[in-house]
């Protein structure tokens, strides 16, 4: 439906009217439908490809035969859990729908109408669009340069420069999604140390898991020294339960309390909290997973290189690849070979596609079928 024929448009708060939805990685069940074609892989939202861990199913299985109940809105043993791995108060922590909720949250408690929030361009879609549902605007700073060794990256000296008197909210990924690209532990720590204390600071670590091998710091170390920072993690990524929705919020207490009077009182279900503790406490598939993705990714990034297909450094699970002007070309031909990627035109990163890194098989394929389409001149080599 156009805006022109949408009989309630100009009943929806300002902020509203200008949002575009969110454009998620196609469903499988999509392709199916649309193309035809089985044996479909999806590379397209950065989820875990070994599943979850069979732990947190069994535990997220035993609570099942109570949901008749309201869950524990309060989460108390995944606040407990969380508590005591990142040794902080319980009180510090906000759960949320995913992470993503936590982001929401923020910007309904310290934004709105005439205020403003600052991101970097080519961030994770959803600061400027909860920015922007509240009526505040999102102020984008430029990325690094395309020779930056960290190319598309962050450039923390760029937003710092934006920061003005209507200025509520900062955010940051750390890994970025969707370039892969991160910030070094002493850049960051200088940049908080110059953001005016009365603006808050969201480090989205959402691929904290996977920045093993690279000088991305564990931004909770900084809690007790800057009362306006905000770490949000998830339980979506290397933790393999994205449908579960679980994610949170760490954060000065009293900034936790803010976020938790907003939210709404049973937001995350106790199968999702119960999974999440049995997922936290698996040490062993989250190496597993950890150690799968740095052998893959390796081998992605060399494979992509054979084929001439420059890419983006990435601390994440996924990487940026560039395939040229015929991106669009070359989607479709995936899509028809069952694959399922992710184009990252309106993350202001046209001729990329974004791969999530997945099983050994799943990976070979989408270098073959990388390797096909070269072969028949769909890529730009130039
Ligand atoms: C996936 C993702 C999230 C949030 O995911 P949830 O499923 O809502 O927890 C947050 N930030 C970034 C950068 C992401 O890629």
């Amino acid at each position: 439906m156009t805006d022109q024929s949408n009989l309630f448009m100009d009943l929806a708060m300002p902020g509203v009217r200008g949002l575009r939805p969110y454009q998620p990685g196609k469903p499988m069940a999509e392709l199916e439908r649309e193309y035809g074609v089985s044996d479909i892989i999806k590379l397209a939202s950065n989820e875990n490809p070994l599943g979850p861990s069979p732990k947190a199913l069994l535990a997220a299985q035993v609570r099942l035969a109570a949901v008749n109940r309201y869950p524990d809105g309060n989460g108390y043993s995944l606040k407990e859990a969380l508590a005591g791995r990142h040794n902080v108060d319980s009180v510090c922590i906000t759960l949320g729908s995913g992470s993503n909720e936590v982001l929401d949250l923020v910007a309904r408690v310290f934004l709105g109408p005439g205020l403003e929030a600052v991101c970097s361009a080519h961030a994770f879609a959803i600061y400027a669009l909860v920015t922007q549902a509240v009526g505040a605007r999102a102020a984008v700073a430029p990325a690094n340069s395309p020779d930056h060794d960290m190319p598309y990256g962050h450039d923390l000296q760029a937003m710092l420069t934006l920061i003005n008197e209507r200025t509520r909210v900062v955010f940051v990924a750390n890994p970025n999604n969707p370039t892969g690209t991160w910030l070094g532990e002493s850049a960051l720590e200088a940049f908080l140390e110059k953001v005016p204390e009365r603006v808050v600071v969201v480090l989205d670590e959402a691929y904290f898991e996977y920045a093993r091998d690279v000088d991305c710091p564990d931004a909770t170390r900084w809690m007790a020294r800057f009362p306006n920072l905000i770490v949000t993690r998830t339980f979506s990524k290397a933790y393999g339960l994205a449908g579960f929705r679980i994610g949170y919020g760490l954060s000065h207490p009293d900034v936790a309390d803010l976020l938790n009077r907003v939210r709404a009182p049973f937001n995350t279900s106790e199968v999702a909290q119960a999974a999440a503790v049995a997922a936290l406490q698996d040490e062993n598939h989250i190496n597993e997973t950890v150690a799968l993705n740095r052998t893959e990714i390796r081998r992605l990034c060399k494979g992509f290189a054979r084929l001439r297909l420059s890419y983006l450094p990435s601390a994440g699970n996924f990487v940026a690849v560039s395939v040229g002007p015929r991106v669009e070309e070359v989607n479709e031909a995936l899509l028809r070979r069952g694959i399922i990627v992710r184009p990252i035109a309106a993350y202001g990163l046209p001729g990329f596609l974004r791969v999530t890194v997945g099983l050994p098989r799943e990976n070979d394929r989408l270098l073959d079928a990388f390797g096909d389409l070269s072969m028949d001149g769909l890529t730009d080599r130039g």
